[in-house]
């Protein structure tokens, strides 16, 4: 599908979904989002290798307060991995033929709203988000095993080419263990390009050993069927687009928190520690944004979920939830004792870990430049002990590209990630598995799955896009409502949530939302801080019973992790 039939697809089927567009001056650049992932029916054992798929999502960064939900994220198309590999040039190839197919859209289509306006929108490729592997695939870049390990920086190395160039700080190079993001060069369009014009012309010239040679120092294959050979698409698909996902880089198997929490949980257990004490910091009594079982918390932190080189097992989202209950057992319980003494750089660098992560996830919520500078100067802080700690042959291509976390933000305004899309995928791969061996018009009988799928989802929620709305409210009087339920963007707010100000001023617990005419207010009780137990980590202590009302904006808290509240103490947990 092109961008423009996937629009006018929702806008006719979703009520209220031209809502999204309505704000965005006609004619204006619509800014697109492009992301892909591949999904593997079966289990992890046996996978089903000829039903296994990659879906192709699009999305729009004019729609940000929206990103966070997979809704907005539209399935545009599917291809089994099996005929994307035996076409020439594979997936490169067949993104160059999508988006050749969308040359009308980058240029405007019109669009019909639900009122029958129409309305003509360009659309511009502003940022591909994918993990390393998918970059690799579509930008024919070498990728993670490369010497050039990272398509976004000119002068980044592997760990293996720093060693044999004998690298310092006089140096142009850098391997990928440099801790800070600055010394790094932006590799740009133009180079890329003329990195690929240059294969281009060589390849005629040179023996095929030093072609092969000359594409290791690059960092490019040359693929005359991919999508950065094709010069008339130069005007719309720029490599600088290439955006890691922070999600596969920070969180999921393999991702740099999953890797340290194997390693620091190894030198626990070597210094005597029992998965018994280990598990202790997964037993607190919590309140949480997204609840799970003390069980379920328990078991992802025994013997079977770690050992592996991926680090620990948990998903993207298990380990979201994990890390702030790691964060406050490692200084309530760890810090300050003999055994942080004993492990002190591995101890000092998972509690930097935390701290980083945190950064990153208030950035995400707060949307304040202050945390993207905090961050700049956790992240390198951080790489640097995790080297010190554990050496360079435990250092990553991720550590690198986890780096560019902060400068994501300042290009797109907003940390891009695809965690919303797990649920997804976990639907989609239900729908596979359950579709049978037949395979005639499996792609367009799964795409049009999925939308379907979408379309009745989002009906039941689009109310709430764009706008605040009390649900079930009662009457109080004339021009007076209450209620202890908000929606707003797709996401709910209730009663008794905690929220933090996203300045940390304040914290405070919802008591109940009123709306007077069309003005919504919130009424907290306001809890002020009195301790850092570590940075993420609040206690926060109540005074009286002051209650605060104030106007309801959503863009001024968030919704912590986790969180304890006993008696007059509040603790937050991220
Ligand atoms: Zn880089």
């Amino acid at each position: 599908m092109t961008p423009h039939a996937a629009l006018h697809f929702f806008v006719d089927n979703v009520d209220k979904f031209d809502t999204l567009l309505r704000q965005h001056v006609d004619g204006k650049f619509l800014q697109l989002l492009f992301y892909h992932d591949e999904i593997v029916p079966g289990n992890v054992l046996h996978p089903d290798n000829t039903r296994r798929s990659v879906c192709f999502y699009i999305s729009f960064l004019e729609w940000r307060s929206l990103l966070h939900s997979e809704f907005v994220w539209l399935p545009i198309a599917l291809l089994r991995t099996q005929i994307i590999k035996g076409i020439t040039g594979g997936l490169s190839h067949c993104l160059a033929k999508l988006f050749q197919s969308w040359t009308d859209n980058f240029h405007g289509r019109p669009v019909t709203l639900r009122d029958g306006t129409i309305r003509i929108f360009p659309v511009r490729l502003a940022g591909c988000i994918m993990d390393e592997s998918a970059m690799h695939a579509m930008w024919c870049c070498k990728g993670a095993s490369g010497r050039r390990p990272c398509m976004k920086c000119k002068n980044c190395v592997a760990k293996l080419a720093g060693a044999t160039l004998g690298l310092d700080d006089g140096s142009y190079f850098r391997d990928i263990c440099c801790p800070n993001i600055t010394e790094f060069h932006r590799m740009t369009d133009e180079d890329v390009w003329q990195s690929m014009d240059h294969l281009e012309e060589q390849q005629r010239t040179i023996s095929k050993k030093q072609f092969a040679e000359l594409e290791r120092n690059i960092g490019f294959t040359h693929s005359p069927d991919g999508l950065l050979a094709q010069h008339d698409l130069r005007n719309f698909v720029r490599p600088s687009t290439a955006t890691f996902d922070l999600l596969h880089c920070f969180w999921n198997s393999g991702g740099i928190a999953p890797v340290e929490v194997g390693l620091f949980v190894q030198a626990l257990l070597s210094d005597g520690m029992s998965w018994n004490q280990i598990q202790d910091c997964a037993a607190v009594d919590i309140s949480s944004t997204h609840p799970v079982s003390l069980q379920s918390r328990k078991r992802l932190l025994s013997d079977p979920y770690f050992g592996s080189n991926v680090g620990w097992k948990a998903s993207g989202s298990e380990h979201m939830m994990m890390m702030p209950l790691l964060h406050l057992w490692l200084m309530l319980h760890i810090h300050g004792t003999q055994r942080w003494e004993r492990l002190q750089d591995k101890c000092y660098s998972f509690q930097l870990l935390c701290e980083r992560l945190y950064t990153l996830c208030v950035l995400a919520w707060s949307q304040r430049s202050t945390f993207r500078d905090l961050l700049r100067s956790k992240q390198q802080a951080h790489y640097a002990q995790f080297l010190r700690a554990y050496g360079r042959e435990h250092a990553r291509p991720k550590h690198h590209y986890s780096l560019h976390a902060a400068d994501a933000w300042t290009e797109f305004g907003c940390c891009l990630d695809t965690k919303t899309q797990e649920r997804k995928h976990q639907m989609l791969k239900r729908e596979i598995e359950s579709s049978g061996q037949n395979l005639a018009g499996f792609e367009e009988r799964m795409l049009r799955l999925i939308l379907l799928t979408q379309v009745n989802e989002l009906n039941k929620a689009s109310e709430s896009i764009g706008k605040a709305f009390l649900c079930e409210s009662t009457f109080v009087k004339p021009n007076h409502w209450q209620s202890y339920t908000l929606k707003q963007n797709l996401v709910t707010w209730k009663v008794d949530n905690v929220v933090i100000q996203h300045d940390l001023l304040w914290a405070g617990r919802i008591k109940c939302f009123e709306q007077h005419g069309d003005t919504i207010t919130v009424v907290l009780e306001k809890i002020e801080s009195t301790r850092v137990i570590g940075f993420g980590l609040f206690e926060w202590c109540r005074a009286d019973t002051e209650l605060l009302r104030m106007m309801w904006n959503e863009m001024q808290v968030y919704r912590p992790a986790h969180w304890i509240l006993s008696g007059n103490s509040l603790l937050t947990l991220w």
